[in-house]
Order: C-alpha cells, then structure tokens, then sequence
C-alpha cells in the first residue's frame, strides 16, 4: 500500500470516480467548504443515519425497493413486507397499516432509494404533461 505523507494526520486516501469528484467539487464549493471537510461531511452524516436506523429500527429492514415503492420487513410483525409508496395526493401509504404515516414509513424515509423513485415520478409526470399538450393522448 503506497504511504500517505500525511498520514501522521490520521488520513488515508479513497479512490473516487472523477463524474462523482467532479459533482462533489461543484457542491463542496456552493457550501464553501474544502473537498475534504465536505467528503467528511457527508460521510459521517451517513455513518450516523446508518447507526440510527440500526438502533431505532432493528426490527425493520428495506429488503429492496421498485420504481415506485421501498420495501420494508418488520420482523416484529411476522417478518411481514411492507410496500411503501407516495400517493398522488402526496401522502404517503403504508400497505401493510393501511396509513399515511407508521414506523414503516418512518424507517423508509431514511432510505436513499426515495431519490430514484422521486426522479421515476418526475420523469413520469414530465410525459404525461406532454401528453395533455399533445392533446392529452396520454391518460
Ligand atoms: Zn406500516
């Protein structure tokens, strides 16, 4: 393993894809931090999301997720899955409470997944708006 000269600083170096990098940079200098500090940043953010969900919610787990929905299993509850989705109205809902708000969906608003499923909504929405202009072929 090559030697870090500033390793007597307690670093140790990470290889990061340069479309990642490149990102990072442009929000690291929005915030006006350095790289570094915002790296360190969002890592320990997610350390603590991560101890979090294992301290608060170590009977559910996301077991996977679809394009619309996170899957939860709550092994408090025969090791049931839950199908978390967003509701038109913007509620979300619970398939297994049948409710807009449980510790199931609790535990899935910490998942990441939530980012693609939003950007599969945008894009959705986007293609039915096209189709209303087209003469709302679409529907
Ligand atoms: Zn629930």
């Amino acid at each position: 393993m090559p030697v870090n000269p500033r390793n007597k600083e307690g670093i140790v170096n990470v290889e990061v894809y340069k479309s990642i990098y490149e990102k990072i940079s442009k929000l690291a200098e929005k915030e006006k931090l350095t790289i570094k500090d915002y790296v360190n940043r969002v890592l320990e953010s997610h350390i603590s999301t991560k101890e979090l969900v294992n301290r608060s919610f170590s009977e559910i787990s996301q077991v996977g997720s679809t394009e619309d929905a996170i899957l939860v299993q709550d092994k408090g509850k025969d090791s049931v899955i839950a199908s978390i989705t967003l509701q038109k109205d913007g509620n979300m809902f619970c398939s297994v409470c049948k409710k807009t708000f449980c510790e199931h969906i609790f535990r899935s608003l910490l998942s990441p997944d939530w980012i693609k499923i939003l950007q599969n909504l945008d894009r959705a929405k986007q293609y039915e708006e096209i189709g209303d202009k087209e003469g709302g072929k679409r529907k």
